[in-house]
């Protein structure tokens, strides 16, 4: 990292002082806070306590309830460091994440990976389906971990990949789909428990550009449809899409503004 606030600094500064301009995005009115991190850094270390990287410098950022956000920035900013604290896959090493108001870094391990059950369907960029399962099944498994009975995951699992358009694969192997059908099925994960926020990595980063768009017309829907979405992406293109976009610089908030779709609060157009 170059910057001049990552020389040596070990405490937690604002990402203001640190990067210059103040932040700009106001607090919309009313709104709900479905992401709260405040003073968040991630260290990751060497086995002998060395300090191999800091990912997050210290964070401060609120990500309000039906708002589609962009999380932008340079390789190496620190976004998928990020979307792993936020999707409760890694916890913060010094600082604290709210989601949907309850503290997730003082949380156990079971605890936490309930709790993201719960809240968070989590997409990613290389799909992360299980191959020996078929397609269904895979939908199914996130039910499977909430005990909900076969007969009701069997339902919940067909009515949303019909959702996708995936009624006609539910009992293919995903290595038998294309890429963009295998990014739907992985949607259709995500979205099978009903979660409070749908969060992407790179959603489109395996997909050819006009199967990208295809699945960011899908994001925009689900926006539509009510769900918060918050997703990692280089595409300047999905900033037109989204309400707010934030952008990262060596582990700090560089900026954070409205997207394309800006103008209006937090679902105030739903
Ligand atoms: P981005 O997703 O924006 O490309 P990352 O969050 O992956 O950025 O990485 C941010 C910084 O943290 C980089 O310097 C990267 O090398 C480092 N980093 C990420 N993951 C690890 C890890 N598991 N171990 C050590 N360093 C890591
Ligand atoms: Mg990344």
């Amino acid at each position: 990292m170059s910057s001049p606030a990552s020389s040596g600094q070990t405490e937690y500064a604002p990402a203001t002082a640190a990067t210059g301009p103040r932040i700009t995005m106001p607090v919309p009115h009313g709104a709900k806070a479905i992401v709260d991190l405040r003073g968040v850094k991630r260290v990751y270390y060497k086995p002998d306590g060395e300090i191999l990287a800091e990912a997050l410098r210290g964070v401060d950022l609120s990500l309000y309830e039906g708002q589609y956000i962009a999380i932008m920035g340079q390789s190496g900013s620190g976004k998928s460091t990020m979307m792993n604290i936020l999707g409760c896959l890694d916890r913060p090493t010094h600082g604290s994440y709210f989601l949907d108001g309850k503290d997730c870094s003082t949380m156990g391990d079971e605890e936490l990976s309930r709790y993201r059950g719960r809240k968070i369907g989590f997409v990613f960029q290389a799909f992360n389906l299980i191959p020996e399962l078929s397609v269904r099944e895979n939908v199914e498994v996130p039910l499977f971990y909430q005990g909900v009975r076969p007969a009701e995951r069997h339902r919940r699992a067909t009515e949303v990949l019909t959702k996708v358009g995936l009624e006609h694969r539910l009992g293919h192997r995903p290595n038998d789909l294309s890429g963009g059908q295998q990014q739907r099925t992985a949607i259709a994960r995500a979205l099978v428990t009903s979660p409070a926020v749908l969060m992407a990595d790179e959603p489109t980063g395996n997909l050819d550009s006009a199967t990208g768009r295809a699945i960011l017309d899908m994001f925009d829907e689900l926006h539509a449809s009510g769900i918060t979405i918050i997703m990692v992406t280089h595409d300047p293109a999905v900033a037109e899409r989204t309400q707010r976009v934030v952008r990262l610089k060596d582990g700090l908030v560089e900026s954070d503004g409205p997207g394309g779709k800006g103008t209006a609060g937090p679902g105030m157009e739903h």
